[in-house]
């Protein structure tokens, strides 16, 4: 309870199965358990509730390497390649083993990070969609390298394509960083789509993709 470890694990999140048992034997219960349906997608034959793992998305952008011990063997994973896009069982791993480290490469010199996260309250709430960032500047101020990472989305986190060509060479705070942060927003907006598995209108938080990837770079790009 309340671990890194316990979150990176975490269940995947669905309005439609988090609720009563009364009131999912009303509906005919769904594929994720007791059922043959599902709720979000019509005629839907795998599910597709949200990873809901705030912290799984900064990791992935840390390229975070995942421990998992059984009894008299270890196994170490990237993170990345820890995910089934299966709502039901999204992760490659089972009871019979433990997650019991979390390890992270040194990270660049110039490393800046950020998470935004969208939610109906600002204390314990899970993600609407949560957009963790990386920026990696040069000796010099320039973006050597980026990345992003959303969360919330479907059964598994998603890395948005093209980041790093669209921003590197640049400097934050100049008129052609700023450009690009613009042209990285468009295309993260572009290749996320929030489905009605979780609370929020899904066209309300594909909108909130572009606003929340703006506001997260600019967040790493301020960050000391
Ligand atoms: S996405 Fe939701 S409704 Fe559909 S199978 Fe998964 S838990 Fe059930």
């Amino acid at each position: 309870m309340g671990t890194l470890g316990g979150n990176v694990m975490l269940d995947t999140r669905c309005q439609w199965y988090n609720q009563t048992h009364f009131w999912r034997q009303s509906l005919g219960y769904c594929l994720k358990k007791d059922g043959t349906l599902c709720h979000v997608v019509q005629n839907g034959k795998r599910c597709v509730a949200a990873a809901s793992n705030d912290t799984v998305a900064a990791l992935t952008t840390l390229s975070a390497q995942l421990c998992f011990e059984t009894l008299g063997s270890e196994r170490t994973l990237p993170i990345e390649e820890l995910w089934h896009s299966d709502g039901a069982a999204n992760k490659k791993s089972d009871a019979t083993e433990i997650l019991t480290r979390i390890r992270i490469p040194k990270t660049a010199k110039g490393h800046r990070g950020a998470y935004a996260k969208l939610r109906d309250r600002g204390s314990i709430d899970f993600p609407l969609l949560g957009i963790a960032v990386r920026l990696d500047l040069d000796a010099d101020g320039l973006v050597e390298d980026a990345d992003q990472v959303v969360i919330a989305l479907v059964a598994r986190p998603n890395r948005v394509k093209g980041v790093a060509d669209a921003l590197r060479g640049l400097r934050p705070g100049t008129p052609e960083f700023d450009g690009a942060l613009e042209q990285v927003a468009t295309n993260a907006r572009r290749q996320c789509r929030p489905m009605e598995n979780i609370p929020g209108d899904a066209d309300w938080r594909r909108e909130m993709v572009k606003v929340y990837t703006r506001r997260a770079f600019q967040e790493a790009a301020q960050a000391n």
